[in-house]
């Protein structure tokens, strides 16, 4: 999924329950910091000897990575932010990695044509992620693999998850709209 996807859910989780007293922008903007946190290692490949696009197989993007970041930014801004504001930090955090695991979870359903896991829920014992860096590899070696061919990939493999996102995206300005037609602050 894209970051505009992230962004999108991460607004609506954002938008979850009773808001507390001191609830704002920056509440809403540290929860979709923290929706799109994993995608910083999109720039790590290049630096790493890895091919381009393959970044959801880094260490940095499976719940480990998650569990790690959420208690570095809990300790930095705890006295900040709330705990109505880290419960759905951590939310839009886990949404992050489900979201990106979907079109796996849509070929496993039999709703999408290809797919392949993308998040290693148990790393570092998911015994899967060996064998899907070694296919990665070897596809590789046949054609390289850039950046272009993920996102081909994406809008022809699995367009049910870029309607999906779309469709997030309209809901979340929707929403936001709302907001800020009647005035709200938060
Ligand atoms: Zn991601």
């Amino acid at each position: 999924m894209f970051p505009i996807g992230h962004a999108s859910i991460s607004y609506l989780i954002s938008q979850i329950g009773r808001k507390p007293k001191h609830f704002g922008w920056k509440d809403v903007i540290f929860i979709i910091f923290c929706g799109n946190i994993f995608d910083f290692d999109f720039f790590l490949p290049p630096i790493s000897g890895f091919p381009n696009g393959g970044h959801h197989y880094f260490p940095t993007h499976t719940p480990l990575a998650g569990i790690i970041l959420f208690l570095i930014l809990f300790l930095l801004f705890r006295k900040v932010f709330s705990k109505h504001t880290f419960v759905l930090a951590g939310l839009a955090m886990l949404s992050h990695l489900v979201l990106d695991d979907l079109s796996y979870w849509l070929y496993l359903l039999g709703l999408a044509k290809e797919g392949s896991p993308q998040i290693f829920w148990l790393y570092p014992f998911d015994p899967r992620r060996k064998i899907e860096i070694q296919n990665f590899f070897e596809s590789y070696s046949e054609e390289p693999i850039g950046n272009e061919y993920f996102v081909k990939r994406y809008f022809l493999g699995a367009p049910q998850l870029f309607v999906s996102e779309f469709l997030m995206m309209i809901i979340a300005v929707l929403v936001l709209a709302r907001k800020v037609v009647r005035g709200k602050k938060r």
